[in-house]
């Protein structure tokens, strides 16, 4: 089974629940950021997004209201780097509290100071983030001893007996020979999931190793053969699309992004423009012009954050993707 029984009954009793209200527009995952102190500089990471004052973070009210007034029955805790936000253990109480399911984005480096805090729930994960294989990943992270680190710290978090799956961005120089190794090293070490996403190429990013369009659909067309023999947590219908073999519109709402400077629209990626509150974001985002794709950020623009809500929108109206999910989560 891809997810657990009980995250996966609870996003279906919220798709349900949207629709009885005739709703058509709600978040499913909410992504908070509640810092943008992070301790490594990734190739490709905006060093004005990721080099903030710890002083600057959101406090821990701010994280649980963003929380409440999202309704989301998931929460992404991302960042920055999480693990060096002083009060992690507390929030993650308090998500788990109000019945939650928290996934914690982490480069690994920090996390065993969590692991002596804090302690394993069966509505937490722990996301590594992994780009490859040793090389790969020093060379992304800009240092050495990343990798061995954040494999220590899987193991170290299967063996405490947390939820441990991992987060892979494909580059433009990624070798898929290379995925395929370290999807085998990942499943051996009993992984609950790996979460593999394109690195998406749009005008403003000036660095060259992000994928274009055609660049996206060749790579994941082996990302999708991999699914059919490791654990990868990405939906086949999204790496159909990936792939090129099908298409969809972008749902960024389903994934509303909040940062210390406010509730970010139109989503995860495109720093559009801050909302001081829930009511101005949801209100204030133009989701039609968004969810068309026509504006030129788009164009290349494949990310699981933006497209795997549309799997799910677009669910119903097909028995056939329906029959394909469900075998995909129940009898894989
Ligand atoms: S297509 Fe990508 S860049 Fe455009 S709104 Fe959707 S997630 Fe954002």
């Amino acid at each position: 089974m891809r997810f657990p029984v009980h995250i996966a009954t609870d996003m279906i009793a919220w798709q349900l629940r949207n629709w009885w209200r005739g709703n058509t527009r709600y978040p499913s995952v909410l992504m908070l950021e509640p810092l943008h102190t992070c301790n490594l500089a990734c190739l490709g990471c905006s060093p004005e997004r990721y080099s903030g004052d710890l002083k600057d973070r959101l406090s821990l009210e701010q994280c649980l209201e963003a929380v409440d007034d999202a309704g989301a029955p998931v929460v992404s805790i991302c960042g920055g780097e999480p693990t060096i936000y002083p009060e992690l253990p507390e929030l993650i109480d308090a998500i788990v509290a109000r019945k939650r399911h928290i996934y914690l984005c982490t480069n690994g480096l920090l996390l065993e100071r969590f692991y002596k805090r804090g302690r394993p729930h069966k509505r937490l994960s722990i996301n590594v983030h992994l780009d490859g294989m040793r090389a790969t990943h020093d060379l992304i992270t800009d240092r050495p001893g990343t990798f061995d680190r954040a494999i220590e710290m899987i193991k170290e978090g299967k063996r405490r007996g947390y939820a441990v799956c991992t987060n892979t961005t494909i580059f433009r120089e990624t070798s898929m020979d290379e995925i395929e190794e370290m999807c085998e090293l990942l499943t051996g070490l009993g992984v609950d999931g790996m979460l593999i996403s394109p690195g998406y190429h749009y005008a403003a990013i000036a660095e060259d190793r992000f994928l274009h369009r055609d660049e996206t659909h060749r790579q994941f067309q082996r990302v999708l053969e991999l699914s059919k023999r490791y654990p990868i947590s990405s939906t086949p219908l999204f790496l159909q699309f990936a792939a090129g073999q099908r298409d969809y519109p972008c749902t960024p709402w389903g994934t509303p992004t909040r940062t210390p400077k406010g509730w970010k629209g139109p989503c995860y990626l495109i720093e559009g423009k801050y909302y001081g509150s829930w009511k101005e974001f949801w209100g204030g985002v133009d989701w039609s012009y968004w969810e068309s794709r026509q504006d030129p950020r788009c164009q290349n623009c494949f990310m699981h954050s933006g497209f795997e809500p549309s799997v799910v929108r677009k669910l119903r109206e097909s028995p056939r993707d329906m029959w394909t999910m469900a075998k995909w989560n129940f009898l894989s």
